[in-house]
């Protein structure tokens, strides 16, 4: 099979979007944009090895690289539409391109992303990179910068989960249907896509955590030129995370574990009522974990008192 049979059979399937003037076979995709929107790219890479462990399936490692870029587009509140796919492989392993493909195409299915164009190399590492284009109506968007003191800060879903997942998946111990919640949540992350949407105009920053929520929402608040509290005792944890390790490590998980791919978000107090019922309206559920503060500083507190967080997040050099 050479590359070209690879395209063909692996990621050249039927674009059905109206939007998609040419797809996959030609030098470049033509895209049409509506009028009074504006553009939002992401792109974000795998390596084999660093990013996922080199057991994991393919499928998951399809599905996974797809959510992680549609994370950051439902972080900037904006609607996923076309991705394209650079692929570098070690060799043309029909099996692992069955599955990898397989669960590539749910996550742009689930999420109405169309494939456009890519790229396929060898090389002596599997690195995935996916570039997602979003679109969001002109001057809705929603940037880390926007936070100022007296906001309330929000996470989505449960954290903590996902970091939980993938130590049980390098130590190839799943036995419990709780501890393979956990791995799925590291395979399937659920991109908060709908309700970035839906934050667009009612949240004043957002982040999507991908290092660690401590780390992120740091990321954030410098962003935004303010310190902030996180209250460790807010946290939304999952039975499964409770129930799996203990609370210092569930606590450990929740603030420095990465790839949970949930929002971390501020909102003005007068704000609060709008997003519950935004969540409602979403079905995602949203957690008041903190506030946001004067300074530069992010603390955590739990049970009143400062607790040392020791986070970084994920650093590659
Ligand atoms: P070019 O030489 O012009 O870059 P290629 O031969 O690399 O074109 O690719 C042929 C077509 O297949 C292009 O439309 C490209 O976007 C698409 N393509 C290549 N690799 C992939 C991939 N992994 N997934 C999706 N589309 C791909
Ligand atoms: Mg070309």
């Amino acid at each position: 099979m050479d590359e070209f049979d690879l395209i063909r059979r692996y990621f050249d399937r039927p674009v059905l979007d109206d939007s998609v003037r040419l797809g996959v076979g030609d030098d470049g995709a033509v895209l049409v944009t509506d009028p009074g929107c504006e553009l939002v790219t992401v792109i974000d890479t795998l390596v084999e090895g660093v990013h996922y462990p080199v057991n994991l399936q393919p499928d998951a490692i399809g599905y996974r690289s797809v959510a992680v870029n549609l994370s950051d587009v439902a972080a900037m509140g904006a609607r996923p539409r076309w991705m394209t796919l650079a692929l570098t492989l070690v060799d043309a392993n029909e099996t692992w391109l069955d599955g990898f493909a397989a669960g590539l195409y749910a996550a742009a299915q689930e999420y109405d992303v169309s494939l456009v164009g890519g790229d396929t190399t060898r090389g002596s590492q599997v690195v995935i990179s996916i570039q997602i284009t979003g679109d969001v109506n002109a001057g809705m968007s929603i940037s880390r910068s926007g936070a100022s003191p007296g906001d309330l800060v929000f996470v989505s879903g449960t954290i903590g989960d996902a970091a939980a997942g993938l130590v049980l998946i390098k130590a190839g111990d799943v036995s419990t249907p709780e501890q393979q919640f956990l791995v799925d949540r590291f395979c399937r992350p659920t991109a908060r896509v709908s309700l970035g949407r839906l934050l667009s105009g009612v949240a004043s920053a957002a982040i999507d955590v991908s290092d660690g929520l401590f780390s992120d929402a740091h990321k954030l608040l410098s962003s935004s030129g303010v310190g902030g509290r996180i209250e460790a005792d807010r946290l939304p944890l999952s039975p499964a995370l409770k129930n799996t390790c203990s609370d210092d490590e569930a606590l450990q998980f929740a603030l420095t574990g990465g790839d949970d791919y949930e929002l971390c978000f501020t909102v003005r107090p007068d704000d609060e009522q709008t997003v519950m019922m935004l969540s409602e309206q979403c079905k995602v559920p949203v957690a008041h974990i903190g506030e946001v503060e004067e300074g530069s500083r992010l603390f955590c507190t739990r049970a009143g008192n400062t607790i040392e967080i020791d986070h970084g997040g994920y650093r590659h050099f």
